[in-house]
């Protein structure tokens, strides 16, 4: 993209305007000075109290010029600036919040008690009746142990009680390795009647989002029956590319937002970086965990999210600081002053400092990065110029710059000016262009020789 394209036809008519007053003037200098405009050996008398380059490289301009071309000038100065990246991506379940109500023992699912996905279930409700013909001799087991344990009560034999007691133990276990709660086991013995149904409870709450099986079928063991999940907690899942890896952190926050929420922004941290890369889509997968106590935002959803990435004066990004602080290894959004737990996954706290995930230190302790407005340089592609203010301010020295990443409105600047110095900010395009016309050393066209076809470059 050349941006010099945009600027052409409008620059043009306001650049003839421009060029009669300084070329104007150009010819009064000669006249008074004797001096040789065309020529780049001598630097003009800035004193003439008119307009004249100095040099190739630089110019001298008027109040009336500078009104003109309207030039306005930026301090070069050293400030934090963050580079917007933006993602796309949509919302999913956060996998450690989905949990499986799988058949224990093989048998007939006879009642379902959630029969369709999407209702809400609370830990402890009644979701499945199972016939289990394993289930029920299991049940039938513990009711002769109680009942023989019962009728040797009298017995003064300790080993033939003991052993009595050790099988009323064991068909106690069996039944609850086959799931069913302590509760349900001492039902059984005090009823002394086996239940040809067995209830299966949900083990947490939340929203019931698959259901596998429809009533009257056969079950084994391990078949999955519901899935059931925590929307409390969301995961993002956001498509960065290889260009936007640089500027991506564990633990930047981000904001979102969806369709089905206009003009609301939501917010997460990023959570984990995909080691690998798809080589289908040429993305990296950014899971960001995603608070939704209000529930709104759903599985699914599509949406557009910005990361601000600080940079520093390497011109890398600087990741979130939290040197000396206590964070969760899965929760980057868990930062706490003392060791503990993490209040979501249960986990232990770790030292930050100790996380490979977090990276670089020196990246702390870099300082703001020296930045000048992204309006100021004249970029060819090759090169970066800009136009610095010297101290009489009505010179403008042409100077070739280094630049590092842009970052909105600034760019990052490696090399060629100096924190306090003032740079062109806008008008540049108009002094460059102007040197071109007039056959001189333009930093666009550092050869020289009349070249106003150079702007369709
Ligand atoms: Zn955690």
């Amino acid at each position: 993209m050349n941006p010099m394209r945009h600027i052409n036809v409008f620059m043009m008519t306001e650049l003839l305007l421009c060029l009669t007053i300084l070329t104007g003037v150009e010819k009064s200098i000669a006249q008074h000075a004797g001096h040789d405009t065309q020529g780049h050996a001598s630097h003009a008398p800035a004193t003439q109290g008119g307009e004249a380059e100095t040099s190739g490289q630089e110019i001298l301009l008027s109040d009336t010029a500078k009104r003109l071309i309207q030039l306005e000038t930026a301090l070069v100065e050293r400030k934090w600036v963050a580079r917007e990246v933006r993602l796309v991506g949509k919302i999913d379940y956060d996998e450690t919040r989905l949990k499986h109500i799988t058949a224990w023992v093989p048998g007939r699912v006879d009642r379902l008690y959630v029969n369709y996905t999407g209702i809400r279930v609370n830990q402890g409700d009644h979701m499945v009746s199972l016939y289990s013909p394993e289930l029920l001799s299991a049940q039938e087991e513990l009711i002769q142990a109680v009942r023989s344990l019962d009728r040797l009560r009298g017995s003064t034999s300790t080993i033939v009680k003991r052993s009595s007691e050790r099988s009323a133990q064991a068909a106690r276990d069996k039944l609850r390795l086959l799931g069913l709660t302590s509760t349900q086991v001492g039902q059984i013995e005090k009823r002394g009647q086996a239940d040809e149904q067995v209830t299966i409870y949900a083990p947490i709450g939340g929203i019931v989002v698959e259901k596998q099986i429809n009533e009257g079928m056969y079950v084994d063991t391990g078949t999955e029956i519901y899935t059931i999940a925590d929307l409390s907690r969301l995961w993002l899942y956001l498509d960065a590319y290889e260009s936007d890896l640089p500027w991506i952190r564990y633990g930047q926050q981000v904001a979102f937002r969806a369709e089905a929420f206009p003009g609301e922004e939501f917010h997460g941290v990023v959570s984990f970086v995909q080691p690998f890369l798809d080589e289908r889509t040429r993305t990296v997968r950014v899971r960001v965990n995603v608070e939704n106590l209000d529930l709104r935002l759903k599985p699914g959803l599509f949406v557009t999210a910005t990361i601000q990435a600080q940079i520093s004066d390497q011109g890398t990004v600087v990741g979130p600081s939290y040197t000396g602080q206590y964070i969760c290894p899965m929760h980057p959004e868990v930062i706490r002053e003392a060791t503990g737990s993490c209040p979501i996954c249960g986990m232990n706290l770790v030292l930050a400092d100790s996380l490979p995930l977090l990276g670089h230190s020196h990246e702390h302790q870099a300082g703001p990065p020296l930045v000048i407005p992204a309006s100021a340089p004249l970029i060819t592609g090759k090169r970066a110029i800009v136009y610095v203010q010297k101290p009489d301010a009505g010179t403008y020295e042409g100077r070739t710059v280094t630049l590092g990443p842009r970052a909105g409105d600034y760019y990052v600047v490696k090399a060629g000016v100096h924190e306090g110095e003032r740079v062109v900010s806008s008008g540049s395009f108009k002094i460059d262009a102007d040197l071109q016309i007039r056959g001189k050393r333009s930093m666009m066209n550092p050869h020289g020789g009349r070249s106003v076809g150079a702007h369709a470059h």
